[in-house]
């Protein structure tokens, strides 16, 4: 067929703009002009012959072979994809004919077409766009209407061809005008998010008269959307109350957008968005919180708002650098102490706070805490190592310094938020334990004027019994002794009597030293229980008996225990006793030292695995190397007051549980250590 396409034809197929594609009845190429191969990208040399839809992997539209669909096709128009040669998409308009002999038979198919790909990129493009907006319309929170503004916009016009010129002013002098105006808004359309916000589930039945919304003491947003209108501003936002068709009031915010073209055509968008729920949010909110100032400012108990948020990051650094024991960065960075101090801030105090500290009002204990942490510095320090350790709360006795210069003991209990990553806003508490530590001291020192009583009572006894048992052979070696001498002194001296009379003496001495000898047992009580006694649960007993005394006297007590302590076989209130004459001892010598740290260590540990120990150290003034061999002697004091025998019951009871009791001087800082050591239970 090719040969039936002229030179001149070929010429004039070629000035056209449309792709020409002449096919023979299989559908194959005969012939494509220049805009064809300029489209496709392929010179008609290289697909002459070649089937059109394998060349150019048509589709979306039918292939039209004439032999097969003569009969039925006579032509085709449509839009189909085909590939270039670069392997891009392209889209053309095609238009094709099949051509027929006078006896009706197919001839060949002329196809032309015009490349509309970037038209239809264009039309994609915006028609997903389009999509997009109207999901968007339809999903978002925000109820949306389109008003017809028209009529509003020839009245407010014809304001001002009758020569109004401030609308404001206008406005607010003849309200009835912007219910009118209100009356004549038209909405044209509405989203989803209206009808559920605004309907009873039926869209067409918001459509309409606006004015059913618009309650009467929302006048003045509409008059001010207008005049934003009608100033040429792009919109108008404002909180508005509108009232929807099942009869309820809605708290909104209103916005209302003036496009230039869509206000050249007398429309208006409105968006309005419900903030009932987050208005009631709030209020609960708001309620939550003056409860919660009410709770703070009126409860009958110190509480104190403190920021710690800077310390937090001065621990946080030291963390960065490694630091675990906070104790020690403390020892080894004198000034530490007092930087924490006036790093914490008091932000707020209840009236409690201001009573418990004398003060005239709150503001005068806000700021730096060191102004009011003057004493109890060593609990600071604990409870600094807390949240330093990662506790989430901390409780300790201490005492405050009023601004009136009293001193009251009180129990400060505080949380660390910062533990769970909040903000360093902690809040304290104080209780004033003033009465209750008056009332432990009295109990105290009753109990210690009764132990007292009670020692001069078992002396006076041993004193009345060593009198009672021991005169007796006292008396009868003194007449032995005074016969003896008499015997000697005759002019001659019968050494048989004196033999016989030293012999009675020696056997009264004897008999004196014995009774001696019990009355000691007798001093170390009675014979003990053998149970099992855990010493660590034993100790922490005894330290609550002691805590009254130990802070009477400002002594910081420690305990290292060994947690894999083995029992003892022996009796619980002897070796209670053991534990609390020591303790009391080393309170005492550290009184008596006047100045300085007052700290008592109780420890215990495994020695051999036969042996459990016992330390208490003190930092008391330590015992004079001359006195160490007899401290455990009964009667043995260097007090004025003293007895000397609480040591030898010590001792005669931790013998009888088959123990050892020692003591030693500590080297620096100095102070005594008092041991003793227990089989361990089989
Ligand atoms: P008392 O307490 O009546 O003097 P003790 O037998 O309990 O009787 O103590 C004997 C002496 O041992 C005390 O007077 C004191 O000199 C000395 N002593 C006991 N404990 C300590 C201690 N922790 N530090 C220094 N000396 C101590």
């Amino acid at each position: 067929m090719s040969e039936q396409i002229s030179e001149w034809s070929t010429a004039v197929l070629d000035l056209m703009q449309e792709s020409v594609v002449l096919l023979d009845c299989k559908a194959r190429i005969v012939h494509w002009n220049a805009a064809a191969q300029a489209l496709y990208g392929r010179c008609i040399d290289d697909v002459r012959g070649l089937r059109i839809d394998a060349v150019l992997q048509t589709r979306g539209g039918p292939l039209l072979d004439a032999s097969d669909a003569a009969g039925k096709l006579d032509g085709w128009q449509g839009d189909v994809q085909r590939i270039a040669a670069n392997g891009t998409d392209v889209t053309v308009r095609l238009r094709c004919t099949v051509r027929h002999d006078r006896d009706g038979a197919a001839l060949d198919i002329v196809e032309t077409g015009v490349d509309i790909t970037a038209q239809k990129q264009a039309e994609d493009a915006l028609r997903r766009t389009e999509h997009r907006y109207f999901n968007l319309y339809q999903a978002a929170a925000v109820s949306f209407w389109e008003l017809d503004f028209s009529v509003v916009a020839a009245k407010v016009r014809n304001l001002a061809s009758l020569g109004v010129k401030d609308l404001r002013t206008y406005f607010s002098a003849h309200p009835e005008f912007v219910h009118e105006l209100i009356k004549a808004t038209r909405v044209l359309d509405v989203n989803d998010q209206c009808v559920r916000m605004f309907g009873r589930g039926d869209k067409n039945e918001l459509l309409g008269d606006l004015s059913r919304f618009w309650p009467l003491h929302s006048y003045r947003v509409f008059a001010e959307s207008v005049i934003a209108a009608f100033s040429g501003m792009p919109g108008y936002a404002a909180e508005a109350s509108f009232v929807t068709l099942r009869g309820d009031h809605v708290d909104t915010w209103f916005t209302s957008s003036f496009s230039p073209d869509m206000l050249a055509r007398g429309k208006i968008l409105v968006g309005i968005i419900d903030l009932s729920a987050s208005k009631a949010a709030m209020s609960a909110l708001f309620a939550s919180e003056q409860r919660y100032r009410k709770l703070f400012q009126f409860v009958p108990v110190s509480l104190i708002q403190i920021d710690r948020a800077e310390l937090a990051n001065h621990f946080a650094a030291l963390r960065a650098q490694g630091v675990t024991d906070l104790a020690k960065h403390i020892e080894a960075t004198p000034g530490f102490v007092d930087m924490a101090l006036n790093s914490i801030r008091i932000v707020e105090v209840n009236w409690k706070t201001v009573e418990l500290f004398g003060a005239h009002d709150a503001a005068e204990l806000l700021g730096p805490v060191a102004r009011l942490w003057t004493e109890s510095r060593d609990t600071f320090q604990h409870s600094m190592q807390t949240v330093y350790n990662g506790g989430a709360s901390f409780q300790g006795e201490i005492r405050i310094r009023t601004f009136t210069g009293q001193v009251v003991d009180v129990l400060y209990v505080t949380d660390f938020p910062e533990a769970a990553r909040e903000p360093a806003l902690g809040l304290a508490c104080l209780v004033d334990i003033s009465e209750r530590v008056r009332a432990q001291q009295a109990l105290a020192k009753t109990q210690a004027e009764f132990a007292h009583a009670a020692r001069v009572s078992v002396l006076g006894e041993l004193t009345a019994s060593i009198v009672h048992e021991v005169n007796q052979p006292l008396c009868a070696v003194l007449s032995n002794a005074e016969a003896a001498l008499r015997w000697i002194d005759r002019p001659e001296p019968n050494l048989g009597e004196v033999r016989t009379l030293s012999t009675r003496i020696i056997r009264d001495v004897s008999r004196a030293a014995e009774i001696v000898q019990r009355i000691r047992a007798l001093a170390g009580g009675k014979e003990p229980e053998r149970l099992p006694v855990e010493l660590n649960r034993m100790i922490e007993e005894v330290m609550v008996f002691l805590s009254p005394e130990l802070a009477r006297q400002d002594v910081q007590a420690t305990l290292e225990l060994d947690p894999q302590q083995p029992c003892v076989l022996g009796d619980r209130v002897q070796l209670q006793q053991v534990l609390v004459n020591m303790a009391v001892n080393a309170i005492h010598a550290m009184a008596s030292r006047g100045s300085g740290a007052r700290r008592l260590v109780i420890r215990t540990r495994n020695d051999r695995l036969s042996l459990v120990r016992v330390e208490l150290e003190d930092t008391g003034p330590g015992i004079a190397a001359d006195h160490l061999d007899h401290l455990f002697k009964s009667f043995f004091t260097t007090k004025a007051d003293g007895m000397g025998i609480g040591l030898a019951i010590c001792r005669s009871i931790i013998d009888a549980h088959g123990g050892r009791i020692t003591a030693e001087n500590l080297a620096a800082p100095g102070g005594a250590r008092f041991s003793f050591s227990l089989p361990a239970c089989a």
